[in-house]
């Protein structure tokens, strides 16, 4: 079998993209990884990923393609398609999004027409790019409308209000799951305003497969949802790939949306290592690090609490936090992201609901767990990068303060080796 860590033969053959692959991979173990998106992969994962399945067309479903040769494809597939099923207890499952934005544009496509209405969450509350952003395509094909948390009341959202809205609006779908929401979601009470309106149900998951897929959190399939989308490539540890799950009803339409109607040949070598993730996230193990990820922002948000810090909805249920940067030190997000990157600790910008400042410069940062607790890092781990964080903030202006800290955050980051790496 092919093994892809044979950089070697990359280095003498392009070295020009071998060193930008070996730059990343010393910056991924230098630094304390907190994008709550991201996270770093098994290395089986990495080996599938870099297989020769790549070299496949598949276009079609396992039993039924377009091309011959389908022996090990359709094996690869089928596998892919019965651990999703399980590990999720869904009735459906496609394994073929070629990420998260095509996956919920296929959901979108399979049950709306254009001008249709969708009901989702406001945007600087903690709704995605692809749930209809102005910019995005699916914006304009399609009437999003929207609803919001309560900030005086922890981020909850009003039912009532969804309710209201529902009827008047008369949504084919309604949205839930988010980029930027730090608290746990009442899906029953979703699905009642469903119900009540005639409404599909859909969860995007994507921030939080990998704690659904380690029972730390809800799983929405358990209250009825209609449909479920996750990316494996974020708290599952997977690969980047998006994946759709649904009742047994949607099954054809969904199927048919993925492909033909959005995309052409599947990635078999994605779907190879989706099943590779998959099967480790079925390991007892899983569910230990699942946990171990909401311990991990547990503590972590309790040091920013004990010391003034703003967190978005005062706290967080899940693996992220966002922290009102402008209220808490002063500074604006993209100031934050940047003093950070000189401390070696990697967050992103973010926009807090209602935002008054524009995305590029928000009032905000967005942290998260996942990534620093693959590596092994823990509660006494997470009190340490806490301390960091708040101190760098600051004393931002301080150049020599900054070189100090990073210093201690890189010397920590020595004694937890980054898989695959
Ligand atoms: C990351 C994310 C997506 C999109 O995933 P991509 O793979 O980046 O296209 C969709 N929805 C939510 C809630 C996400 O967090």
């Amino acid at each position: 079998m092919n093994v892809i860590k044979n950089l070697k033969l990359l280095e003498l053959n392009d070295l020009e993209i071998y060193s930008a692959i070996n730059g990343e991979e010393k910056r991924e173990q230098q630094g304390i990884e907190l994008i709550p998106s991201e996270n770093y992969t098994w290395p089986e994962v990495l080996i599938a990923n870099g297989s020769i399945l790549t070299n496949k067309y598949s276009e079609g479903y396992p039993g039924k393609r377009y091309y011959g040769g389908q022996e090990f494809t359709d094996r690869v597939e089928s596998i892919a398609i019965e651990r999703a099923k399980k590990l999720f207890r869904a009735e459906h499952a496609n394994v073929q999004p070629l990420s998260g934005s095509p996956m919920n544009q296929a959901v979108y496509l399979s049950f709306c027409k254009p001008g249709d209405t969708i009901l989702g969450m406001d945007l600087s509350h903690g709704g995605h790019l692809t749930h209809g952003a102005p910019v995005s395509h699916m914006g304009q094909i399609f009437n999003f409308v929207r609803y919001k948390t309560d900030p005086e009341n922890n981020g909850k959202i009003d039912f009532d209000e969804l309710l209201k809205t529902a009827k008047e609006k008369k949504p084919k779908i309604i949205l839930c799951g988010y980029t930027s929401y730090p608290r746990d979601l009442d899906y029953a009470a979703f699905k009642k305003v469903a119900d009540e309106v005639g409404a599909v149900t859909m969860a995007d998951m994507a921030h939080i497969a990998g704690l659904i897929a380690g029972n730390a959190m809800k799983n929405p399939l358990d209250f009825g949802f209609d449909i479920m989308t996750i990316t494996t490539h974020k708290s599952l540890r997977g690969p980047r790939a998006g994946l759709i799950l649904c009742k047994k009803k949607f099954a054809k339409q969904i199927d048919k949306s993925v492909f033909p109607g959005l995309q052409g040949g599947p990635h078999m070598h994605t779907i190879a290592a989706m099943a590779v993730a998959l099967g480790k996230a079925m390991q007892p193990e899983f569910k230990t690090y699942a946990h171990q990820i909401l311990k991990n922002a547990q503590a972590l948000a309790q040091v920013f609490l004990n010391n003034n810090v703003k967190l978005i909805t005062n706290g967080t249920d899940n693996h992220m936090m966002v922290i009102d940067t402008i209220k808490s030190f002063n500074i604006d997000g993209k100031t934050a992201e940047q003093t950070l990157d000189k401390i070696s600790v990697t967050v992103n910008k973010q926009t807090i609901p209602d935002d008054p400042n524009p995305p590029l410069k928000p009032s905000g940062i967005r942290l998260g767990t996942p990534a620093a607790t693959t590596r092994g890092m823990q509660e006494i781990e997470m009190q340490k990068i806490g301390a960091w964080i708040i101190n760098g903030l600051t004393i931002y202006q301080d150049e020599n303060k900054l070189r100090e800290i990073k210093k201690e955050v890189e010397a920590m980051c020595l004694q937890f080796p980054v898989p695959g790496i």
